[in-house]
Parts: C-alpha cells; structure tokens; sequence
C-alpha cells in the first residue's frame, strides 16, 4: 500500500532537515504507528505522505504511484485527520460536514450515521465554535471518514480526549481495520500504539529508531520473569520466579498452593519503557 525509500525532508529556511533518510513500508490492512515525542517529525512525516508538503527527497509511493505525479482525485482516495481540526468555527457540526462532504466526486457518507459512531449525535446543530476540544477531535476523525476512504491517516487521534472517548475511538478505528481500512496513526500515547498498532516505528529526530510489533517488542525487551505478592501474617511479601519452567517450578506451585495470593504478573515492560531504552528519549 505505501513504501518510502530515503525519504528526507527540510522545511524552507531550516537549517538542518526535519526528516533524515526515513525507510518504511505499511502492508495492506495494517494499523501502522508512528510513535515518538513532540517534535520528532511524526506530523512532518504525515503532511509529507499526504501530499501537503512537497519539495521532498527520496520516493513515497502510495498504491504503484509516486507522489509527485498524483493528481486531485487522490485526495478521493485517502483520508486525512490532521493534528489541529480545521471547520468553519459558525457553521454547525453538521453544516460542517456537508460542506467538506460536498467536496468529493464519490458518494458520501450519511453525516448523522458518522456523528453517531463516535457519540456526536446529539451536537449535529451545535456551532463549531462551542464544542469542547474532545468534540472537535471526534468531528474531526468522521471528517476523514465522510468519502469512506481505503487509506486513513491520523494524526494525534486521541489527543485531548477523555479515558470514556479515547476508549470510543479505539474500538471505531479497530472497527475500520475490520472493515479492511489501511490506516497511518501518529501518536505520543503509547497506550494507543499498543492497542491499534500492528507494528509501530520509533522516530525520533526525524529518524526511525525501530520498526517491530509491539508484542515483538514487548517479549524481546520484557523480563521473563514472574513476581507473585502474597500475604504472610498479615504483611505483604513479593517473590519473582523465572517464567521458564514454571509449571514444574515446585517452589512456585507450593508457594500458590498454601498462600493467600494477592496478584501474579508476567514482567512485560512497556512501550513506553522500550522507546527509553532504545532511543534514550521519552515519549513526553
Ligand atoms: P511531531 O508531530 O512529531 O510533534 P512535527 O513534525 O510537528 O513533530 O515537527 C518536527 C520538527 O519540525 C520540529 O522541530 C518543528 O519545530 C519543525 N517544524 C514543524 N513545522 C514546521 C514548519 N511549518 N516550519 C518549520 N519548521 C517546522
Ligand atoms: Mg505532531
């Protein structure tokens, strides 16, 4: 679906390029993540692979074309939701989306329908300008949506949602990966990298540190090791075990037999704690 070679990107007058010899591909049916902290490039990298930014070196190609020679209708074929949500701030919700609707050649989605999916049909006559940011953030995301696009990108997806929508949105963006969408997702949350992402890219300084699922990950860089809390008189006491044999592990099996168990966890670390290790940065 999309393959860059050497991709590398400077922004007129910057002294040194935001986006140094980037390599990727993304298959088919697959959620890829970018993840990396603020000012890595991730946006950059969005604005360049759709289109928005030209004047890059190296070659984007998206289906069998190369980006620079796409015409108009490929915006008939992709799906953007960029970081800041950009609506006419005195139109309502849904003058909003028949406008931008009435843009496409195709057939577009019912607006209702789309508000719906993401718990935004109640506002379809607020004006723009009174929405909160999480609302303008969902509106956003159905913007994307309204030409029902094979290829979605979005940027920051969940970013100024509350635990209730970013929930929401996840399970409508796993929807659409069930529905075949392709999709680019950038993001600093690494909880959301983990919950969509077939495979991730660390980027950081406008480089890609790592390409790998994050279950990949998870086990290359995790623990093999299992620590039980249990309570003896009273007190908390915590015990690890190698997770290599524990089913014969006999002071394991004792320990779970006569004890009163509090928790029991394999060692897996995080994304978060992954993207430290590998690049030396945070994601904050
Ligand atoms: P991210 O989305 O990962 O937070 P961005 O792609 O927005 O990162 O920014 C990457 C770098 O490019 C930053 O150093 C930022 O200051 C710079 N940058 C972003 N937009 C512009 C612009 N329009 N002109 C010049 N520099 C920019
Ligand atoms: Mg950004």
């Amino acid at each position: 679906m999309i393959q860059v070679d050497n991709l590398e990107y400077a922004y007129p007058k910057a002294a040194v390029p935001t986006i140094k010899g980037v390599n990727f591909h993304v298959a088919d049916g697959e959620i890829f993540g970018f993840l990396g902290p603020s000012g890595a490039g991730k946006s950059t990298l969005q604005n360049i692979l759709t289109g928005m930014l030209k004047g890059y070196r190296g070659n984007v190609y998206i289906g069998n074309q190369e980006l620079r020679a796409i015409q108009e209708d490929f915006y008939e074929e992709i799906g953007v939701a960029f970081e800041f949500p950009n609506f006419y701030s005195r139109f309502t919700v849904l003058e909003n989306l028949r406008f931008f609707g009435g843009l496409y050649n195709r057939k577009t989605e019912d607006p209702y329908k789309l508000l719906k999916m993401v718990g935004l049909e109640q506002h379809g006559n607020t004006r723009f300008s009174n929405l909160s940011k999480g609302m303008k953030m969902r509106l956003n995301f159905c913007r994307a949506l309204l030409h029902d696009p094979a290829l979605l990108f979005l940027d920051e997806p969940t970013s100024g949602l509350d635990p209730v929508n970013k929930e929401l949105l996840k399970e409508v963006i796993l929807k659409k990966k069930e529905e075949g969408k392709t999709m680019i997702v950038t993001t600093h949350d690494m909880q959301i990298a983990e919950d969509l992402c077939d495979r991730v890219a660390f980027i950081v300084n406008g480089k890609i540190a790592l390409i790998d699922k994050p279950r990949n990950l998870k086990l290359q860089y995790g623990r093999r090791k299992l620590s039980v809390e249990y309570k003896l008189a009273s007190t908390l006491h915590c015990q690890e075990f190698d997770l290599d044999g524990i089913g014969s592990n006999m002071a394991f099996i004792k320990l779970i037999q006569e004890k009163e168990i509090e928790t029991i966890h394999s060692q897996e670390t995080t994304l978060g704690n992954i993207f430290v290790k590998v690049t030396g940065k945070s994601l904050a």
